[in-house]
């Protein structure tokens, strides 16, 4: 069995916000089709003074949001308006084309905190019309010294009823002891720290840290040191190549050229979104240049 791999995230800035992104990283680009996590906050906001991000679009990849603090509201260009608070899942699949804004909400003011994350679509859905679910009913598992929160897919027989185009799962752990976690050894897996501090095996993990796990193992003994919170992320090794560039997933240059010059055109290919933020402008591809 291989070791547990740690990369360190690095800070990037969303709007006014920095971020702790631990994926993509130059040592670890993907874990099964995730291919991007931004962990944001906790920062102080007030409404009207949040981590606004003003409409942007998206293509071939689903944008996974989830809060353990404060309150988002998200726009898109298929009308979706909605708010989401600590315990619940945005989903927007983008397929051919969408965009959206994250935005504070009227009335909410304190802490803010949670983590985005992509999901890269396979082949068969990457150009499908886009959608958006919210689901504020999902199941949990009881781990003995802890709980996971089943976001996407299956963790110890707890099944999401969110929407997943591969083979995939995606959970929020909460430790509080040591816990002993089932895995699909067809799946690689990684651990987000959010908060707190986590051993497993002979690594110590804190926040920010990216703990992977390649396939190959049944199971994985995890350790809160004090209240403790992770992403788990897993699936199958995606055997396509893709390309992330700004807000796309695609696959060719030709195909971020496309998209980009859709957007800046704009020739409706990703609709308007209802926000009175300023629309995020692509940057230059480098290899036009
Ligand atoms: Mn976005």
């Amino acid at each position: 069995m291989q070791p547990v791999e740690v990369s360190l995230s690095v800070v990037a800035h969303v709007g006014a916000a920095s971020v702790r992104r631990s994926l993509p990283r130059r040592s670890r680009r993907r874990v099964g089709p995730w291919c991007f996590a931004d962990h944001f906050g906790p920062l102080a906001v007030r409404p009207g003074a949040g981590m606004d991000v003003g409409p942007h679009p998206h293509c071939g990849l689903q944008t996974v949001t989830w809060l353990s603090a404060g309150e988002l509201e998200h726009h898109d260009s298929l009308g979706s308006e909605q708010v989401i608070r600590p315990g619940q899942l945005n989903l927007m699949s983008a397929g051919h084309g969408v965009a959206h804004s994250e935005e504070a909400t009227a009335q909410y003011e304190g802490r803010l905190e949670g983590i985005q994350l992509w999901v890269a679509q396979p082949e068969a859905t990457r150009d499908s019309a886009p959608a958006f679910e919210h689901h504020r009913d999902l199941p949990s598992v009881d781990l003995g010294a802890g709980r996971a929160t089943v976001l996407v897919g299956e963790l110890h027989g707890a099944l999401s009823p969110a929407r997943r185009d591969s083979d995939l799962v995606g959970a929020e752990l909460v430790l509080r002891g040591a816990s002993t976690l089932a895995l699909r050894p067809d799946y690689e897996h990684a651990l987000i720290v959010l908060e707190g501090d986590l051993a497993l095996e002979d690594e110590r993990v804190g926040p920010g840290a990216l703990a992977y796990l390649a396939p190959g193992r049944e199971e994985v003994v995890l350790e809160g040191r004090g209240p403790t919170r992770a992403m788990l992320v897993g699936g199958v090794p995606m055997d396509e190549e893709i390309l992330v560039w700004w807000n796309f997933v695609a696959r060719t240059r030709a195909e971020v050229e496309a998209a980009r010059e859709a957007w800046e055109r704009p020739d409706g290919r990703f609709g308007e979104v209802a926000s009175l933020l300023t629309r995020i402008g692509a940057p230059a591809t480098l290899w036009s240049r």
